[in-house]
């Protein structure tokens, strides 16, 4: 295969010093006709990449799997997961890791090709991606990242000139995705039961050096790590949570050591306040609605205990308690990180025992009458109420000047206050109806000035500006959204 030089590819490989078990060399399968349709620039000049170099034929040509960057080792890597409760083996079906990219800034970044082909994890797939749900990855991961939640992002996205067939012909495209790790509570399921209790413990050094090198001479690395692991992934769903994110599938396959959002598959935005929204097709029982993501997350933490118990404790009753110990103060974190970002959201800079109840109390009133939950928050942060569902709505009038009384307990002055509100709640997020237009009028008309400026407003949700103000509508239909993970 091709190399592709001068364009500052810094690769190194220290995944793939783990045992064999853990990934297989595969080599990107070359497609008929690249083309770049989005590169993100700021993100190239982060990873000290050259954006003029991406973007000639030789760059282009390592995004779509034609060309190896200069030092790349192409990998697939192995893992496990817990899919909707059913364990099984899984691994990059249609994904390949180039290397780890050292950034100017001294990270080391996962840079993986997304939909470059087969490998021996493939299964019965193709190994191929389509480019409406590339792009919809790369937009909905691009707003997480500015509304400031951890998240793997995306590089580029080019299309391939071939068809993929998923009931009908689509086009084919391959997203490049930078990630901090691709280790998953997933690699660790895999290692457990696929592996020694020797590769469990080189995978977890191997993380731990990666991700919680502190931790390295501590007297309790293991436990230290899992609670580490743990502390991310409560905060991260609390994120969510807050800005009414539904991830969708959150099997044990899709959750990140590092504690970044990972695998944009049928993951929407709530449009009305309702802890039993649910957008994905697949998921019928409502396994992972809005509503119960924070209690997924505690399972899917409590697989990675699970995996690593050898490593715990010598003793398998002791290892256990320590387990439970460490899953138990998941409910914690997660409910004082909720609680604080909910306290900011309705502008309190202190704290009151009453806050809790004030905050569960708006959102009782919010899914009763069916408010919008951004536009609800965005409402209180401008003392007006352009929610219409709240209009002259009674509980909600007395519930505004219970929330008076309090902001008048804490005094601070309103503008300072309400600064620190329109930092919290966002004026953008990306709107279902919004996303499948710049994705119909991409994939079917190949115009992509709609994708450039939704990407625009998305990139600074907290901005408040004009011209973020049409996006903030959303339509009242009576047609649920639903997201499909034929992707
Ligand atoms: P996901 O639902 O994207 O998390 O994928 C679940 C598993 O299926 C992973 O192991 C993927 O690599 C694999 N997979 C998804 N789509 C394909 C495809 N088109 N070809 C091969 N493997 C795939
Ligand atoms: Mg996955």
């Amino acid at each position: 295969m091709k190399e592709q030089m001068k364009t500052g590819w810094q690769l190194e490989h220290s995944y793939a010093q783990l045992p064999e078990l853990f990934f297989a060399k595969t080599d990107p399968t070359p497609v008929k006709d690249a083309a770049l349709i989005r590169l993100n620039t700021s993100l190239a000049r982060e990873l000290g990449l050259d954006v003029e170099g991406l973007k000639s034929d030789a760059g282009v040509d390592v995004f779509a799997g034609n060309a190896l960057p200069e030092g790349a080792y192409p990998i697939a890597q192995a893992y496990a997961g817990h899919q909707f409760a059913n364990f099984t083996k899984l691994g990059d079906g249609r994904a390949i890791l180039l290397g780890e990219q050292m950034t100017p800034n001294g990270d080391r970044l996962d840079i993986q090709l997304k939909g470059s082909g087969r490998t021996p994890y493939s299964r019965g797939g193709d190994g191929r991606a389509a480019l409406g749900p590339m792009l919809r990855e790369y937009i909905i991961s691009e707003a997480m990242h500015a509304l400031g939640i951890p998240t793997t992002r995306g590089l580029a996205v080019v299309t391939t000139g071939e068809d993929i067939f998923r009931g009908i012909d689509f086009p084919g495209a391959i997203l490049t995705r930078v990630a901090k790790s691709h280790l998953r509570v997933g690699t660790f399921q895999y290692a457990a039961n696929w592996g020694t209790v020797s590769d469990v413990k080189q995978l977890a050094d191997y993380a731990i050096k990666r991700h919680d090198p502190e931790l390295l001479d501590r007297d309790t690395p293991y436990v230290d790590f899992l609670k580490a692991v743990i502390k991310r992934q409560a905060r991260l769903v609390a994120q969510w949570q807050l800005v009414g994110f539904i991830h969708g599938v959150m099997n044990t396959d899709n959750v990140s050591i590092a504690g970044e959002t990972i695998d944009y598959g049928p993951c929407a935005f709530m449009d009305t306040y309702d802890p039993k929204t649910v957008f994905s097709s697949i998921d019928r029982q409502g396994r992972y609605a809005y509503g119960n993501q924070p209690y997924i997350g505690a399972w899917n933490v409590a697989r990675l205990a699970e995996s690593i118990l050898p490593l715990l404790a010598d003793d398998e009753k002791e290892a256990l308690e320590i387990a439970q110990s460490a899953i138990s103060e998941y409910n914690t974190i997660y409910h004082e990180a909720w609680l604080s970002g909910m306290r900011k959201k309705i502008g309190l800079c202190n704290e009151e025992t009453e806050d809790a109840a004030l905050v569960q109390d708006l959102l009782a009133i919010m899914e009763e009458s069916q408010a919008d939950y951004t536009n609800t928050f965005r409402s209180l942060t401008f003392a007006e109420v352009d929610e219409m569902a709240l209009l002259g709505n009674r509980k909600f009038a007395a519930w505004k000047e219970r929330w008076h009384k309090r902001l008048e307990k804490q005094q601070a002055d309103w503008t300072s206050v309400q600064n620190m509100m329109k930092q919290h709640n966002p004026a953008i997020i990306p709107r279902n109806h919004r996303v499948e237009e710049v994705l119909n009028a991409a994939v079917d008309g190949g115009n992509y000035q709609p994708l450039t400026h939704l990407l625009r407003v998305l990139s600074d949700p907290y901005a408040h500006a004009e011209e973020q103000k049409p996006y903030t509508t959303f339509p009242k239909t009576t047609e649920p959204f639903v997201t499909y993970c034929g992707t």
